[in-house]
């Protein structure tokens, strides 16, 4: 398929539809949830599952394992802290596919900047759903502590979030691995408080 958007051809030609790009996301969520569970709860306690149940959105050939977000549960009486793994497949509450919320809010900026008509018969997010997608860029975002520290690794102005992300990191040979490096740098905002409370 020819891609209209000027400067950025990869965006969505290089969009790796698919079960195998989204389990590979899953086995990245994996690796996270790995490491958060070796670091054990802050009490020294070890961390057991308590996966929240999901519906996902944005995509078809979901594998079964979209079903739940990876989340822990210390196992001490008294504790019982909840520690949720940052995540390349969910962000917060939403209920559609962080990866879809990237690139569907990054088709909306730049020079040509697709139709939310367009947009919606791609991915199935109607115009509030975008709108609100593109407030959380461009308001929330920038406030993060994430970005007040990746901003210095990427001289991007926030104002260009989230396309400035996909033009630094897509392009390369293989669209899957792209991805996944884009959904990991960005993953300290799906957890808890990795957003502003409202957007979360
Ligand atoms: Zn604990």
């Amino acid at each position: 398929m020819v891609d209209k958007d000027h400067g950025v051809p990869t965006m969505y030609h290089d969009w790796p539809r698919g079960a195998s790009f989204w389990l590979f996301l899953f086995s990245v969520d994996q690796d996270l949830a790995q490491s958060a569970r070796e670091k054990r709860c802050s009490c020294g306690g070890r961390l057991h599952h308590a996966d929240y149940p999901r519906k996902p959105r944005g995509a078809e050939d979901l594998p079964q394992e979209y079903r739940y977000r990876f989340s822990f549960c210390c196992e001490r009486d008294g504790c019982r802290k909840r520690v949720t793994p940052p995540s390349v497949r969910f962000l917060g509450r939403k209920v559609y596919l962080f990866a879809v919320v990237v690139l569907v809010s990054a088709m909306r900026q730049g020079p040509s900047p697709r139709r939310v008509h367009e947009l919606s018969q791609l991915f199935g997010a109607d115009r509030r759903t975008i709108a609100r997608w593109q407030v959380l860029w461009r308001e929330q975002v920038p406030q993060t502590p994430f970005w007040r520290i990746a901003r210095a690794r990427l001289p991007a102005p926030a104002e260009t979030l989230p396309r400035s992300l996909l033009e630094a990191f897509l392009g390369g040979d293989d669209p899957c691995q792209c991805w996944g490096l884009l959904l990991r740098f960005l993953s300290p905002i799906t957890i808890t408080g990795g957003l502003p409370s409202a957007f979360s």
